[in-house]
């Protein structure tokens, strides 16, 4: 099932013929009082969630897809963590380039384990990136992104995908600096989740998907899941013997090589095998 949010703040299921508007069934989540949960109410109750939504998607007609603003598909992430440099030949391309590195030492995923960004950088693909600090290089990275499901603690590798609810693509973009990752990777724009969050029912593997990125209609990354360093099963191994992953938490899992400048008024297109497309504009910050 490919669920997304749009406009303001619908909810909707995509299938070939469009949107079918399931806003309604929102209103079957459980109400929290102060102090909210730390997981995403959503994803939690998905499950519970799963027969009505199709039961409502195919009652509803179907909207275009053109006509839409996409959100992000997850609301209130706990958590967004971020795997760096995890593909063997950006790690070559960061080494080589002083721009990207900027004299910090850069270490393979084994040694440098994950980082944290905002939750406040996330938007969908039908908001804007706005850029701070122009005077800076600000990069695109696409990368497959992760939603957890079900809590995760301590698991093992072999049982980790049973803790995904599904996949979206990702954008990690980010300020090209001397400064901690996950301050230039924080600032309000700077994580894109999207199209949609296509569930682990209709797409169970995630160890083989190409994807690409183009800026203004050039491809600049080019790639496979396969080159991963960590795949997906051995990032939620590692993220959880260090934390608990809650459901709608979202590993970004790192990006390939090929990352490179946007700027205001730049159009990114990426897709992704067996999630979709999604084109994102980049403005400036006011
Ligand atoms: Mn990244």
């Amino acid at each position: 099932m490919r669920i997304c949010r749009f406009d303001d703040n619908r909810l909707g299921v995509v299938t070939d013929k469009g949107i079918h508007d399931v806003t309604e069934l929102l209103a079957q989540l459980p109400h929290w009082t102060y102090p909210l949960p730390v997981f995403d109410p959503l994803v939690k109750n998905l499950p519970k969630l799963r027969p009505a939504l199709e039961q409502q998607s195919k009652q509803s007609t179907p909207k275009p897809l053109k006509g839409v603003r996409l959100l992000s598909p997850i609301a209130n992430p706990g958590k967004i963590i971020a795997a760096p440099v995890n593909y063997k030949k950006h790690l070559e391309e960061v080494l080589a380039q002083k721009e990207l590195h900027h004299g910090n030492l850069i270490n393979e995923i084994h040694r440098a384990g994950l980082f944290l960004k905002a939750t406040s950088s996330l938007i969908g693909a039908g908001q804007r990136i706005e850029l701070v600090h122009l005077d800076r290089r600000n990069d695109h990275e696409v990368e497959l992104a992760v939603i957890i499901g079900k809590p995760a603690r301590k698991v093992s590798a072999a049982n980790a995908l049973d803790h995904v609810a599904g996949y979206c693509i990702g954008l990690d973009i980010t300020i090209r600096g001397p400064e901690e990752r996950s301050f230039r990777k924080s600032p309000d724009t700077y994580t894109v989740l999207g199209p949609w969050m296509v569930t682990t029912d209709e797409l169970d593997d995630p160890s083989r998907l190409s994807f690409s990125i183009a800026v203004n209609g050039e491809i600049r990354q080019d790639a496979n899941t396969d080159d991963l360093v960590l795949g997906v099963k051995e990032l939620i191994e590692l993220a959880s013997s260090f934390y608990t992953l809650h459901p709608g938490d979202i590993i970004l899992t790192g990006t390939p090589q090929g990352v490179g400048p946007v700027c205001p008024g730049d159009v990114l297109f990426a897709r992704m095998d067996r999630i979709g497309d999604m084109r994102v504009e980049v403005g400036a910050a006011k």
